[in-house]
């Protein structure tokens, strides 16, 4: 069994806030060395429910969080950014499962730690067709594309709750309880990697029964910004429509051009902050 592990942070044991994900913040140190154990945890239970070949791609922020030197020996990592596929770089066909860690709501999800979807500065809202989907919809759409099923997420209850609504049979570790965007109860690091290790190997086990998340082609992507000027920018792409002040519309071929059209997306929205 060859397995992908997408890890954000926001999603990890305590973590409540920005200062504590955001590498130029006092707490961050601390919180790479649990995000990196906690990556270490889904590794451990993989392997021992079979795993051969895992692949973490870090996917937080500049992407160089995970300390390297503290990852599980048969792991590789993926790191830095920009990447073509982001969150999701280096999946691809070959791989039996995929594993989200310390994942979050999406944008304008109450109750939800830090909710956002790629960017809490730009992205409102981000559908394909007629579903609303966060970073754990999206990435699980794209791994869907090379037909690999989702099998964990781990990150508060309620990312959770909204990855199950899209995924109904992923196994889901939740590692605390908001209490609105900025304040939760959380398991103590070493019983949240002990949840996390149980999760990945029962996920495993189960990986044979899990169906990918396919969409039909093609594929209708909408963007709502926080500005009107993002949505100018957007409108440089070519086959870029104006869907709403702050919208744009793209019909991709497939969820692969849908998500790459995001990421570009993404860099023009932010040129405008
Ligand atoms: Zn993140």
């Amino acid at each position: 069994m060859k397995v992908f592990i997408s890890a954000d942070m926001e999603g990890t044991a305590g973590v409540t806030d920005w200062d504590q994900v955001m590498p130029d913040r006092h707490d961050y140190q601390r919180f790479r060395r649990l995000m990196t154990e906690e990556v270490n945890a889904a590794i451990l239970g993989a392997l021992e429910a079979g795993a051969k070949e895992i692949v973490v791609n870090d996917s937080h922020n500049t992407m160089r969080n995970i300390l390297i030197e503290e990852l599980h020996p048969q792991a590789q990592l993926v790191s830095g950014s920009p990447k073509p596929h982001s969150m999701m770089q280096g999946i691809d066909a070959s791989f039996d499962v995929v594993f989200f860690t310390g994942y979050h709501g999406a944008a304008g999800t109450q109750n939800a730690i830090l909710d956002h979807t790629y960017s809490s500065a730009t992205v409102r809202q981000l559908k394909l067709g007629n579903l609303v989907v966060g970073e754990a919809g999206l990435n699980a759409a794209l791994a869907g594309y090379f037909k690999v099923p989702v099998a964990l997420v781990t990150g508060d209850s309620t990312a959770v709750a909204q990855a199950k609504k899209l995924l109904p049979h992923v196994e889901g570790v939740a590692v605390k309880e908001p209490i609105g965007r900025v304040a939760a109860r959380s398991y103590q690091p070493v019983e949240a990697r002990r949840r996390i290790k149980e999760g990945a190997s029962r996920a495993l086990k189960r990986a044979r029964d899990l169906k990918p998340l396919t969409l039909p082609r093609p594929v209708a992507l909408e963007i709502e910004w926080m500005h009107t000027a993002m949505a100018d920018r957007c409108m440089l792409i070519p086959g870029v429509t104006r869907v709403g002040p702050r919208a744009i519309g793209y019909r991709a071929r497939d969820v692969e051009q849908a998500f790459t059209l995001a990421m570009a997306c993404l860099v023009l929205a932010r040129s405008t902050l």
